[in-house]
């Protein structure tokens, strides 16, 4: 079953082409969505959105054996945790053999393509005997020119005929020119034995199925380029614009890998990163447009230049991507923010639906918090009673000598006719000056009362989120804390 995409429409004037953005971008499912990854795909996905093309998400799930239903999920969720819609797909690989089977037939029916009966044993003797004379080891062509007796019960695969002489140049949007020598490419397998397509062969078949117009990819393809374009040439089918992306190093200068800290995306999100900022550190990573640091997508969509895209790799800075998600919650949307935060409050075995409105604690509480995993913690006090009181905090503040001060002002705060942030304030203060004590003098102990230590936001927003009956409930088990306490000399 092939795929029908429309890439060229004419207009008015037949001269006129305009050739639709078509990009994609095609994991395989073999682990979790990796920052790299989602670099490609981010930047495919830009391009894709700033030419009002298309996006295409492609499964690449040929490997049977490390593909993983798990991984294809953690893919799906890491695209849609970072707003990376895609307009097609996903199609699997795995659901397009068919389509293979029937491309490979057309081609050894159009002499692209031959059978090879070579047995592992002779490419095995061919090899050692190149590598014997400093050779780049490679198939020479025995079955190219047709097999007359075909060995029995042997199944072949098939080999692409790539052509013998000339060069293949790519012109690559980031690395500029690379030109490939045909002659160091030997005749690809395109299908195994057993008749199943081969990883370079499936995505040719795609890229061409799929009209894609752009391949933004990681420079680790690069040199399967050569090869692609060749089959591409053969199937008649112009090869895209390619771009390879360079990888990404640690801070150290080595490959980015779990080492360094979280690579994965889900892990980001699980440690209180808000997608926007993976996304706004991603596009700067190897991009820079002046000096800008902030963009929201749209300023992503309107100013990212792929052609720009440094070619030496990038290193990942995770102070950096700190930075912006901190600058993230500030200055985000509360409610988008509140969204977010409601997944790490969650975790905690905590529904936001039972407390103060979450707008508001996001409010209250995006000043002091880097990670959104930390302003979930810091904002539990809300919504459910804590079992003990930071140790320090409470031997600091919660002393005999507050017993009167604090009784004196939950009396006055019960009295209150108002559950405001103004009367709560006057009421704290006017408890203060009666007892000739500075303001900080009893509203940390009432913070570790009804915060269970001594930080929180503004005292009096702080209580009027968290509302009377709960600061009244907080003060009474402060102030019997207080009480039991053993006599110290
Ligand atoms: N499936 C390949 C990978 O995950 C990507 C191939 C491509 O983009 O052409 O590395």
């Amino acid at each position: 079953m092939a795929l029908i995409f429309f890439t060229i429409a004419y207009v008015s004037n037949p001269k006129i082409i305009f050739v639709t953005i078509r990009t994609r971008f095609a994991p395989s499912p073999t682990g979790y969505l990796h920052v790299g990854g989602a670099r490609t795909a981010l930047f495919s996905w830009l391009y894709a959105r700033q030419h009002g093309g298309t996006f295409i998400l492609r499964i690449e799930d040929t490997d049977l054996e490390r593909s993983t239903a798990e991984s294809v999920d953690a893919i799906l969720q890491g695209m849609t945790w970072l707003g990376l819609e895609y307009d097609e797909g996903p199609f699997f690989q795995t659901q397009r053999f068919p389509r293979y089977q029937e491309v490979i037939r057309q081609m050894l029916k159009d002499g692209q393509a031959y059978h090879c009966y070579c047995s592992k044993e002779r490419l095995e003797i061919l090899r050692t005997e190149q590598m014997a004379r400093k050779e780049k080891p490679r198939y020479n062509g025995k079955c190219r020119q047709g097999v007359a007796n075909p060995p029995a019960g042997v199944m072949p695969v098939v080999r692409f005929k790539n052509p013998h002489d000339g060069v293949v140049v790519v012109e690559d949007i980031i690395r500029g020119r690379v030109v490939f020598q045909n002659s160091e490419l030997d005749d690809l397998i395109i299908a195994r034995g057993d008749g199943s397509p081969t990883y370079n062969f499936t995505v040719v078949v795609d890229d061409m199925d799929m009209n894609i117009s752009h391949v933004i990819r990681g420079d680790d393809h690069l040199n399967n380029t050569p090869r692609q374009m060749n089959m591409l040439k053969a199937l008649g089918f112009t090869p895209p614009v390619y771009a390879h992306v360079p990888m990404i190093l640690g801070p150290d200068g080595a490959r980015l890998s779990k080492r360094h800290g979280a690579v994965s995306v889900m892990q980001y999100r699980d440690d209180g990163y808000l997608p926007e900022a993976l996304l706004n550190y991603l596009v700067r990573l190897g991009w820079s447009h002046g000096d800008q640091e902030i963009f929201s997508i749209d300023e992503m969509i309107k100013l990212f230049d792929v052609t720009q895209v440094h070619s030496s790799a990038a290193a990942f800075n995770p102070e950096k991507l700190l930075w912006l998600n901190q600058h993230y919650i500030k200055d985000g949307d509360p409610k988008h923010v509140a969204h977010h935060l409601s997944h790490h409050l969650g975790k905690l075995g905590i529904d936001p639906s039972q407390g103060p409105d979450l707008i508001e604690v996001v409010k209250a509480q995006r000043e002091r918090a880097k990670t959104l995993a930390e302003m979930a913690i810091n904002s539990a006090f809300f919504y459910r009673n804590f079992d003990s009181y930071d140790a320090k905090d409470a031997a600091t503040h919660l002393k005999p000598e507050v017993e009167k001060p604090l009784t004196q002002l939950r009396e006055s705060l019960a009295a209150l006719p108002r559950w405001e942030a103004p009367t709560i304030h006057d009421a704290v203060s006017g408890v203060a000056e009666a007892q000739g004590l500075k303001l900080g003098k009893i509203a940390q102990p009432l913070r570790v009362a009804v915060a269970g230590r001594a930080i929180s936001p503004p005292i009096d927003v702080t209580l009027t989120l968290l509302g009377r009956d709960k600061t009244l409930e907080r003060l009474d088990a402060a102030l019997e804390h207080i009480r039991i306490q053993p006599v110290t000399a």
